[in-house]
């Protein structure tokens, strides 16, 4: 599913996987159902080493494996003023984003090294003529070399594609329009509305079939309404690019802008029907158990139950439809738009589905609006760091086998695991003290921590691509069967039980995630890694850096919108109403410290849109700084480098988040993802920690000291 949480941080995911060689398979084939990740997902689909870098160094302008990097300080600013700047200025001058990054920090470094690594299994695996067929290695290695195999791609430009074309180009009524959407739905395509399964909000047991929003080329709904100059420019851009997509295909100049305004105008039809990405935040704005009939009734000009066969789903009787006025003005429009119009909205989604994976010149063009005008980045990644992407985002857990061996012992797994519980055991005893809680929402708040299900480093159990055919022939073909073989086995699930087990990222990747649904925290091998984490490295810094950030994923269980879930994942309501409205007040707080950042003149932070990573990043910090004090067992705390155990904490925390980033990525992320830019998640939370102040001997006078009065806290 694409609600809630998830959504802002997939779009710019997909956005960046439009820049690179990854299929856009989430919209219709959704997983990840809810997810909070702890960061934006690393801009890998617009970067490249410029030096390959070789495995296990650490990397970075003189970070060293788990303690600080001291030629990263900037100590012209005065840390009571701007924390972040000074934590990390240094670095943000010496560092510069490479060509083909929007962005450049401790993540895409990790993420990079991390390529690298994946690069020289890929390789080995695509010159290993003895693999077994039908095994793991022989997939991902095919799979990348049909990746890497360019001049077999630019030969056939867009010619894989014909036979779809001429499907739809074969459309001649409601009917058959409604067979081929089902069609590229299951190919991943996201056109009109998004098909997948996800887990019964009410019933944590099962899953259930799922309709939501979708159909546009466009990050969100608002970029399509927004009346500022800005927008309008980045609109009239979008039009010029589906333009000359169309001209790739083949169409004149004349035709192809009319094709791409007819585009515009549907988009922005479903645009206008398509709930604020403020709303997708709350459950109960996209939780509505409908039986077919009921939705059918609002929906007379579409036969759902022909759909759902034709997408390949056992028959479906009840479903959420996530948001029912989408599918209402769905309905209004195919009644209206003629199918000509359709049509043409229907090729533009399959070749904008598809570019990135065709030749160089289709590349290119896409290249040009979704990484350069979307994103700021300069060039393109080299073909085989998109290629590992495109085999991590369709093999992962294949891929991700070879990986965790490398580089993820047991003995890491146990020693964050440790650190894991640690942080829990912070959170329970804040839980069992907190002066705002009444003791009935008290019992149910631990009972909820208490089951929270932890998962370090890598799935108990490997997922089985048997259905998922690979050779060395067309790329695209390979990347369509990988899309076809996700959106298949989301559809087997519906009516089945919730299986508890599944990971919605690979073990490689840079982020973590909580999962409100499953009530789990998720660490994958790939953030476990120096520099932000190195179990022998200084305490003060692992509990900086990474703590903080496992802290991050339990505080998403309190946040505004997990605490909405129960302990089994069920949305259901365990607050007094006292303490609802307390817990309310005090996330309100956050959201108007939020709504003040500026991120360029007149472009402020969201307050509501990136108030439960707010509240998660504030309760994360609190609890990492509980957990660290409770690690010293009494000890004193140790002087190192000149830094107080307590003053390298928080300088580790901010230097977790260093990052520099391109002005277009900022303003991306600002309009479109629930997270907070580096600059706020550690000024922000910073300001409300009386701990820091102390730390650093700041005074009601500076900058970043709010008084007592104005400071919020909730965990
Ligand atoms: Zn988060």
């Amino acid at each position: 599913m694409t609600n809630g949480v998830k959504c802002g941080v997939f779009l710019v995911a997909s956005l960046l996987a439009a820049g690179s060689l990854v299929a856009q398979s989430g919209s219709s084939a959704p997983v990840g159902a809810n997810r909070t990740e702890t960061r934006l997902p690393v801009a890998s689909g617009c970067g490249s080493p410029l030096v390959a870098m070789a495995s296990g160094q650490a990397p970075g302008g003189g970070a060293s494996k788990g303690q600080l990097d001291l030629s990263a300080l900037d100590k012209s600013v005065a840390p009571c003023t701007d924390f972040f700047t000074f934590a990390t200025g240094n670095w943000m001058k010496q560092n510069a984003i490479p060509a083909d990054y929007p962005s450049w920090g401790i993540s895409e470094e990790i993420d990079r090294r991390n390529k690298e690594i994946l690069r020289t299994i890929l390789e080995k695996a695509a010159a290993d003529k003895s693999a077994k067929p039908g095994s793991p290695w022989q997939k991902i290695g095919d799979y990348y070399a049909s990746c890497m195999n360019e001049s077999a791609i630019n030969a056939a430009r867009s010619k894989p594609l014909e036979s779809e074309f001429q499907r739809i180009a074969a459309i001649s009524d409601l009917p058959s329009f409604q067979a081929e959407l089902a069609r590229l739905h299951t190919m991943g395509v996201n056109a009109v509305f998004g098909f997948g399964s996800e887990q019964d909000f009410k019933d944590s047991t099962q899953e259930i079939a799922d309709i939501e929003q979708g159909g546009l080329g466009l990050p969100e709904r608002d970029y399509y309404t927004r009346g500022d100059d800005k927008s309008k420019e980045l609109r009239m851009q979008y039009v010029a690019h589906v333009t000359k997509m169309f001209q790739l295909l083949g169409d004149d100049s004349t035709k192809a802008a009319a094709e791409a305004k007819t585009v515009l105008d549907i988009e922005t039809r479903l645009a206008n029907v398509s709930l604020p990405i403020v709303d997708l935040r709350d459950p109960d704005k996209v939780y509505h158990r409908q039986n077919v009939s009921e939705l059918a009734a609002g929906t007379p000009h579409f036969r759902w139950t022909e759909y759902f066969q034709e997408a390949g789903a056992q028959p479906v009787t009840s479903l959420n439809v996530a948001e029912p006025d989408f599918f209402k003005g769905m309905d209004a429009a195919l009644a209206s738009v003629s199918l000509d119009d359709w049509k043409t909205y229907l090729r533009w989604h399959l070749i904008h589905s598809s570019a990135a994976a065709l030749s160089q010149d289709f590349q290119d063009v896409n290249f040009d609006f979704y990484g350069r005008t979307l994103t700021g980045s300069k060039q393109q990644l080299p073909r085989w760091q998109r290629c590992v992407n495109s085999t991590d985002s369709e093999l992962g857990e294949a891929l991700g086998q070879y990986f965790v061996e490398q580089q993820f012992p047991a003995s890491a797994k146990a020693a964050a695991t440790v650190m894991v519980k640690n942080v829990i055991a912070a959170l329970r005893d804040d839980l069992q003290t907190l002066d705002w809680m009444s003791p009935e929402t008290r019992k149910k708040a631990l009972e909820k921590l208490n089951a929270i299900d932890i998962k370090v480093g890598y799935p108990g159990k490997w997922r089985d691509y048997s259905q998922f055919a690979v050779n060395r022939g067309a790329y695209v073909e390979n990347l369509r069967r990988g899309t076809q073989f996700e959106f298949a086995r989301q559809l087997a699930k519906i009516g089945k039980p919730v299986d508890r087990g599944e990971w919605t990222m690979t073990p490689p990747t840079v982020n973590a995630y909580y999962n409100p649904l499953l009530n789990e925290i998720v660490f994958p091998a790939g953030i476990l890694q120096p520099p932000l984490y190195d179990p022998n490295g200084d305490a003060a810094f692992n509990y900086g850096a990474t703590a903080a950030a496992i802290g991050h994923e339990m505080t998403h269980g309190f946040d505004d919108e997990g605490a909405r879930f129960d302990a089994q994942g069920n949305l259901t309501n365990w607050w007094t109403d006292a303490d609802l409205k307390n817990f309310q007040d005090r996330g309100d707080c956050i959201a108007k410290q939020f709504d003040e950042f500026e991120v360029e003149p007149g472009l402020h932070e969201q307050g509501k849109l990136v108030e439960g990573e707010s509240i998660a990043d504030l309760g994360g910090l609190a609890m990492a700084y509980a957990a660290y004090h409770k690690s010293l067992s009494g000890k004193p705390d140790v002087t190192k480098d000149g830094w107080t155990g307590d003053q390298r904490f928080f300088i580790a925390y901010a230097q977790s988040w260093e990052d520099n980033l391109r002005p277009e990525l900022a303003r991306l992320i600002t309009q479109s993802d629930p997270h907070p830019l580096p600059i706020f998640r550690v000024n922000g939370p910073l300001a409300n920690t009386p701990e820091f102040y102390k730390a650093f001997a700041c005074t009601e006078k500076s900058a970043l000291e709010r008084t007592a009065g104005k400071r919020c806290r909730i965990w």
